[in-house]
């Protein structure tokens, strides 16, 4: 997030921060240097971003839709480590990285219509056993029963899916690597067992 300092005479002490679009404005009293505001900016960024995850969108809500739905649709038969709001997605719906288990649904998606909500969180399910768009895949979000009117409306909205996140491209999970929800049979896992 961009940050930008604003200084004012008029302010003693307490030091605020509010969001301008994608600026985190730092409203500062004159007299604190950029170093002693270090600090303030660290916390105040924190607690923002917190809001903005727990209050404005809730994670339990979309782990409760994709529980139920996965329930619903795939007896329950797939299992996801996490499935989180994204701010970054703006173009996309919706990723899903198979071999961790965890799914990102674009915030957008929280201003839309429910079918449209529940298709997507379907869509990257199925991603979990299925990572590309081939056949098989479709025949699995079609169990979902409004996903043509979903899948209009998404690109009147200008919205494109992306591919499941190649492995490659996770670096940043550090430690979490080995996930423990790689459940037999419902990985389609390429190396093993077969010849
Ligand atoms: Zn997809």
């Amino acid at each position: 997030m961009d940050i930008r300092i604003i200084r004012s005479t008029k302010r003693r002490k307490t030091v605020q921060a509010r969001k301008v679009g994608g600026t985190l404005e730092i409203l500062a009293p004159a007299g604190l240097s950029d170093e002693q505001l270090q600090p303030h900016i660290r916390r105040l960024a924190d607690r923002i971003a917190r809001r903005d995850r727990s209050v404005d969108l809730d994670d339990c809500f979309l782990e409760e839709r994709a529980t139920e739905l996965n329930r619903r649709y795939f007896n329950d038969r797939l299992k996801f480590h996490s499935i989180r709001w994204s701010h970054t997605q703006k173009k996309s719906f919706g990723s899903c990285t198979p071999s961790l288990g965890t799914i990102h649904i674009s915030a957008r998606l929280s201003r839309m219509p429910r079918f449209v909500l529940e298709y997507v969180i379907v869509h990257e399910l199925a991603h979990l056993r299925e990572r590309g768009h081939g056949k098989r895949f479709w025949s699995l979000v079609n169990r979902y029963a409004k996903t043509e009117r979903a899948r209009g409306y998404l690109m009147a909205a200008g919205m494109d899916d992306v591919e499941p996140i190649p492995e490659g491209d996770h670096s940043d999970t550090g430690g979490s690597v080995g996930n423990p929800h790689l459940d037999e049979g419902v990985f389609r896992q390429s190396q093993g067992s077969t010849e």
